[in-house]
């Protein structure tokens, strides 16, 4: 696997507020029309953090529109400051973008599908509803969400799917239950997820409960906060005495890769399974915070995705990397 980056320079066009909380961009690319894309796309956005450049992935809303590439960035308290930065543009900001890339594939030779978005998980699934809606094909949309005040786009889905369209609103006593909506499924039925981890690893399971292939069962996920708090932590490197701290705000993979380690990557974003790393001994505990290995794999901890995951207390891990190999 192979995430090819082609960066190009574009514009905000306008921004538009969907809810208090969350923020509609358009963007529009210097000197040719946007590029078409499936449904489930994603750009990266170079975004700028206490001074130094950065990048943040946000999915395509909606399907493919020569008006440019629309996105929709929820303002995340508790964080490193992507999403900030992103609110502080206004029309006119100068932006540089990556073209469209996919992980997600959705089979649409089937007729059955049942997308379930929680959150902000709702802007790769606008798309895909509205491709399946305009096929006929049989979909429902599960829409998880704290309230319906927090819900983007909660009009535009209702014209688009009127009664197949559940709205699982928390402060409504309305919670998501992912074995009743497996079950109703028909058995050849295919699902689009995306929503926070806790949530996936939660349907991955009710999924497999069910008896349906796991391969039916799709789904991006924005990344993760973890299961522990976001704290520094140590790292030292087998057959090197060498401890590295790893700030809060930084990742395992860029403080090793600074500090002359050199750990592959590729995806960045806990997917692909490059930057995974030997873990030989951990003194504290391990946050896997990927999608690459099995929950066997977590928990066994023998190996680390350096680009997302991280620990409390020390950690120590085999980079590969031998400074004295010709
Ligand atoms: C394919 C893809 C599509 C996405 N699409 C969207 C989208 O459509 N809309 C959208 O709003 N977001 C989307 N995201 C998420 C987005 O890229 C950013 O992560 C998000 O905007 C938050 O950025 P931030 O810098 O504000 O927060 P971050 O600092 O990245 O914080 C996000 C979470 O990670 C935790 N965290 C903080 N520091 C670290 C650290 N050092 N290492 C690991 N975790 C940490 C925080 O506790 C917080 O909960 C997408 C992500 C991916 C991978």
């Amino acid at each position: 696997m192979r995430f090819i980056e082609t960066w190009i320079q574009a514009t905000v066009a306008a921004t538009r507020d969907l809810t208090p909380g969350i923020r509609e961009f358009l963007l529009r690319p210097d000197g040719a029309p946007a590029s078409r894309y499936p449904v489930g796309s994603h750009i990266q956005v170079g975004v700028t953090i206490d001074g130094r450049p950065a990048t943040r992935f946000y999915s395509l809303v909606g399907e493919a529109g020569a008006e440019g590439y629309r996105i929709a960035v929820r303002r995340a308290p508790d964080s490193r400051g992507g999403s900030r930065y992103m609110w502080s543009l206004a029309p006119g900001a100068r932006l540089a973008i990556t073209l469209p890339a996919s992980l997600v594939e959705l089979d649409w030779i089937r007729r059955h599908f049942c997308l379930i978005a929680g959150g902000i998980g709702i802007t790769p699934i606008l798309g895909a509803a509205q491709a399946l809606a305009r096929r006929n094909a049989d979909v429902t949309l599960h829409y998880a969400v704290r309230s319906r005040g927090d819900a983007a786009y909660l009009n535009e889905l209702q014209v688009l799917l009127g009664d197949r369209l559940i709205v699982h609103a928390a402060d409504e006593g309305r919670r998501l239950d992912l074995g009743a909506a497996f079950a109703t499924l028909p058995q050849q039925a295919m699902t689009l997820f995306c929503g926070p981890m806790r949530m996936l690893d939660a349907a991955r399971h009710a999924w497999q409960a069910a008896g349906r292939p796991i391969t039916d069962l799709r789904y991006e996920t924005f990344g993760s906060s973890g299961s522990l708090p976001t704290e520094s932590f140590r790292v030292r490197l087998k057959q090197e005495n060498v401890e590295l701290v790893i700030p809060h705000d930084r990742s395992m993979l860029d403080v090793l890769n600074a500090a002359g380690h050199e750990v592959m990557s590729d995806c960045r974003r806990g997917e692909c399974g490059v930057c995974a790393l030997d873990v030989i001994e951990v003194d504290g505990e391990i946050d896997h915070r990927d999608v690459f290995f099995s929950d066997q794999q977590r928990c066994d901890s023998h190996k680390i995705c350096a680009c997302v995951s991280r620990a409390r207390g020390t950690i120590t891990v085999d980079t590969l990397h031998r400074a004295d190999a010709t």
